[in-house]
């Protein structure tokens, strides 16, 4: 998110009006609504042509794709059971056959993502205009009994638990990756979580974010941070380290999980070792922090590793 982003969802989040139906507003991964049974969880992304894709370089299935994967990414992060999703569409106006087979391309990347999570595609909006194409997608979840993940409730000595390798996924990962769904499932309700939220913009900066909603800080044991293969590539011409890569690229979809220290073999013994890598603690003591070879240091939320 960009800084004038950031400042405009933090004003928004205050000139909002709180009413008693929204148990949890503007500022988390996803917003969860007070229902008779279990709770509704709703999010809303939108991807734009120069801004997250090149439409003459990708796909136009992998759009709609990663459209579906990054709305249940945020269901996941919630521990939410993803339900039903609304597409909706501004269409770059041009050649009619074109712009209609770009629809219907990035709508068959939309069902096959909405087959494989069992969620269905209940409505939309359609429109064209003298613009690039502009796609949204907003996913609706419900909660299983009463749990709610937030980013809010991380407390000092929980571990900080990735689901997965960070780092250089913009070499493909972004378009192609799976949500956590599934893990969330098993997750929830096994083992208590204290704060969770999905790795969109990379490690440093949602750890960063997760800390703040949380009112404590963090150190990354930088040896543990787990570095995916393409951070490892990408290093070899970038000038920057893997793990700056592994820390800054964003766009990894992994959960970021606080995990109480006695629940963690627990939780590597449900889901794997290789799915629930602990790479730091969060602390009293606020900001982020890196420590490697037993120094600790300010890490800085870009992810920059200083001092090598
Ligand atoms: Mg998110």
């Amino acid at each position: 998110m960009k800084p004038v982003e950031q400042s405009f969802v933090a004003w928004a989040k205050m000139r909002a009006r709180r009413l008693p139906q929204v148990k949890l507003g503007i500022g988390d991964d996803a917003a969860v609504l007070a229902c008779n049974g279990s709770d509704m969880v709703i999010t809303t992304d939108s991807m734009m042509e120069g801004v997250h894709f090149e439409s003459a370089q990708v796909d136009a299935r992998r759009i709609g794709r990663k459209l579906v994967a990054v709305n249940l990414s945020d269901l996941a992060a919630m521990a939410a059971e993803p339900t039903a999703i609304f597409l909706s569409f501004c269409l770059p106006l041009g050649d009619e056959m074109d712009t209609e087979s770009l629809a219907a391309e990035i709508y068959e990347g939309v069902c096959e993502m909405a087959e494989r999570f069992g969620v269905a595609i209940a409505g939309g909006d359609t429109n064209c205009w003298r613009g690039p194409l502009v796609v949204n997608m907003t996913a609706v979840g419900r909660t299983v009994d009463d749990i709610v993940w937030t980013r809010s409730g991380a407390q000092p000595d929980d571990l900080i638990v990735v689901t997965g390798k960070l780092g250089g996924s913009l070499l493909g990962k972004h378009l192609d990756f799976l949500p956590r769904v599934e893990l969330a499932r098993q997750i929830r309700g096994a083992i208590e979580i204290h704060a969770a939220m999905d790795i969109s913009d990379g490690l440093s900066v949602d750890l960063l974010r997760m800390c703040d909603a949380s009112s404590c800080g963090a150190i990354l044991e930088l040896e543990r941070v787990p570095i995916a293969e393409a951070a490892q590539q990408l290093a070899s011409t970038s000038g920057k380290l893997p793990v700056e890569h592994a820390l800054g690229d964003g766009e990894d979809f992994e959960l970021l999980l606080a995990v109480p220290t006695a629940e963690l073999s627990a939780l590597q013994q449900l889901v794997g070792a290789e799915q629930a890598i602990a790479c730091g603690t969060f602390t009293s003591r606020t900001g982020l922090w890196s420590k490697e070879g037993g120094k600790i240091r300010q890490l800085t939320s870009s992810g920059y590793v200083h001092g090598r």
